[in-house]
């Protein structure tokens, strides 16, 4: 579904991402991990190219993608993304928010664009919450309102970057088990994340990446059981 051969990025002089290799199959769940700056969120916005590479190759559902020829809105309505800060409209209720994309970008009828808000809003556990503005909603509801309205333009994989640092700890279970129940579902999830628990239990495969540069990937098991590479056991007894 997704897959990057040797990308590269740099920022000036410096090499963000090292000749990066990973391919996600559809219906898996790849948790990306590593240190502050080692390129996480660089690797996830060049996946969906809100961030564009340098070298290397990108393919998205089997086709290679040329920012130059490629339809860039369409890729990005395909690879949907979730950010730490939820970035909502403040001035749109809830409802609003789910279907202001669909609408307008996708060219979506209201009335069916308003009929799949409230099932994503069910899915959700937020159909009582419609009306109502996102300032008056707690942080695990505002990012559940923020996965649901990624969902709405029906995305074939999704890209969560940290979905619940921003969030006061009482909060990350409600996040997480949308996240779980979407992964059961079959949904294509990049995750980038340092709940480790979650991780273990929902990821097919987990990337330790460390300076740009993918250091090991394996199941949960062999990651957090029985890493090869010394860098990631240090990582790993950091945040363990
Ligand atoms: P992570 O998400 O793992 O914390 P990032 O991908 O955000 O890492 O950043 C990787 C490196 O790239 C860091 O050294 C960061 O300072 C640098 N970086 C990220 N975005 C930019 C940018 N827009 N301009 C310059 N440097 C950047
Ligand atoms: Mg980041």
């Amino acid at each position: 579904m997704i897959q990057l051969k040797a990308v590269s990025k740099w920022y000036g002089q410096l090499q963000v991402l090292k000749e990066i290799d990973l391919q996600v199959n559809e219906g898996e769940v790849v948790v990306l991990i590593g240190a502050s700056g080692s390129g996480k969120s660089t690797l996830l916005r060049c996946m969906n190219f809100l961030e564009q590479s340098d070298s290397g190759e990108i393919y998205l559902f089997g086709e290679k993608v040329d920012p130059k020829e490629s339809d860039l809105n369409w890729i990005r309505q395909e690879v949907g993304m979730v950010f730490q800060h939820f970035h909502l409209f403040p001035h749109k209720n809830v409802l609003e928010n789910i279907m202001e994309a669909p609408v307008y970008v996708k060219k979506k009828k209201k009335k069916e664009a308003k009929e799949m808000a409230w099932k994503l809003l069910c899915k959700v556990g937020l159909e009582d919450k419609a009306n109502v503005y996102p300032g008056s909603l707690s942080g695990g509801q505002k990012q559940r309102v923020a996965i649901a309205r990624a969902l709405a333009m029906e995305p074939k994989a999704m890209l969560f970057d940290e979905p619940t640092s921003a969030l006061d700890p009482e909060l990350v279970g409600e996040v997480l088990s949308v996240m779980k129940e979407l992964a059961k579902e079959g949904m294509t999830m990049v995750i980038v994340t340092h709940e480790m628990g979650f991780a273990r239990e929902v990821a097919d495969q987990v990337v330790f990446l460390d300076e740009g540069r993918i250091v090991e990937t394996g199941t949960p098991e062999k990651i957090f059981e029985h890493p090869s590479e010394e860098r990631t056991s240090q990582f790993l007894s950091q945040v363990l």
